[in-house]
């Protein structure tokens, strides 16, 4: 059985990332650059922009928090937006989910023009990955894609199940793997069979958003499980980190799984910085 460690690939990735940005800054004269809008005051999201602007500065990379209050005007969250469009110093712009329900979340993210678009959401980038012409893929999806090509796992013919069907994880997960020739089943909350499935499934990646929902008796024996969720949840008065998968028995069981934490989280950031990097080079090519 293979732990696959995300911790591990994702500094094996950012050590090429940080080459490639020095690289990047002298021959243009400038370091690429992401923009991060931060909406309100939750606590976990500012943990999470926080670690992005972070992990910039570890490779080189600039950053901009664009931090607004969570009762901001929309139109000027728009214009906000808009100034960074125009922007030549700024590469790729990220709005941090959830936005406060006042707000269009579509409306916001269609303002993101598609060549600064970092996470891949937009329409144009969307369609783009349905066509496997992305030039960025979606940061966790394409995160899972470079853990199994680290531990040489190779999905052509495997039966693949992902669970979960968001426009950010399930969808384009399962686009990556249908385009690297697996064999996709899509299970979402309206699945009837969802165990059978399962059952017969060589690689499973599980993005439901549900604590420990799955556990070692869901997979076929020799399974390769991928595990996105991620909760914290309060145990025995202590504040633990929880997938969407019940690790215990996995290990005598599966042929790899990515544990909770330290599999699939730090591959997103670290794919947030790669694609960021590749916007810029695409701009600098114009
Ligand atoms: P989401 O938008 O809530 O989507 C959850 C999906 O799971 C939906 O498609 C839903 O089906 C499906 N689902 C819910 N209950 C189900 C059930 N009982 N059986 C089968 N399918 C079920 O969540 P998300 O944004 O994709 O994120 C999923 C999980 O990954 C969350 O725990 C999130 O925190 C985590 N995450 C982690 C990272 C990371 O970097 N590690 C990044 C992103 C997300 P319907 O479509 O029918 O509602």
């Amino acid at each position: 059985m293979i732990k696959l460690d995300g911790s591990l690939v994702s500094q094996y990735l950012r050590t090429h990332i940080k080459t490639q940005a020095s690289q990047f800054r002298e021959s243009h004269g400038r370091a690429a650059k992401l923009a991060v809008f931060l909406v309100g005051e939750d606590k976990a999201s500012h943990v999470y922009v926080n670690a992005k602007a972070k992990a910039c500065e570890e490779v080189g990379m600039a950053s901009e928090i664009i931090h607004m209050p969570a009762n901001v005007d929309s139109k000027k969250l728009e214009k906000e937006l808009l100034r960074c469009a125009k922007d030549k110093t700024v590469d790729g712009i990220l709005v941090q989910m959830p936005l406060p329900s006042h707000l269009n979340t579509e409306k916001i993210v269609s303002l993101i023009p598609a060549n600064k678009d970092v996470d891949g959401f937009t329409p144009e980038q969307v369609g783009c990955l349905s066509l496997g012409r992305a030039s960025v893929k979606p940061c966790t999806p394409a995160g899972i894609m470079e853990i199994l090509k680290y531990y040489k796992i190779d999905v052509q013919g495997l039966d693949a199940v992902v669970v979960g069907r968001s426009h950010i994880v399930g969808l384009p997960m399962a686009q990556l793997l249908i385009q690297a020739n697996a064999t996709v089943t899509v299970c979402h909350s309206k699945t009837r069979h969802i165990d059978a499935s399962l059952r017969n499934a060589d690689l499973v990646v599980v993005a439901a958003g549900k604590p420990q929902f799955l556990n070692k008796n869901h997979f076929k024996k020799g399974a390769v499980v991928i595990d996105v969720g991620i909760h914290r949840l309060n145990k025995d008065g202590k504040s633990i980190l929880v997938g969407d998968v019940n690790p215990a028995g996995l290990e005598t069981h599966v042929r790899a799984y990515t544990p909770v934490p330290g599999g699939v989280g730090p591959m997103t950031i670290t794919m947030l910085l790669k694609n960021t990097l590749t916007l810029a080079e695409a701009v600098e090519k114009l």
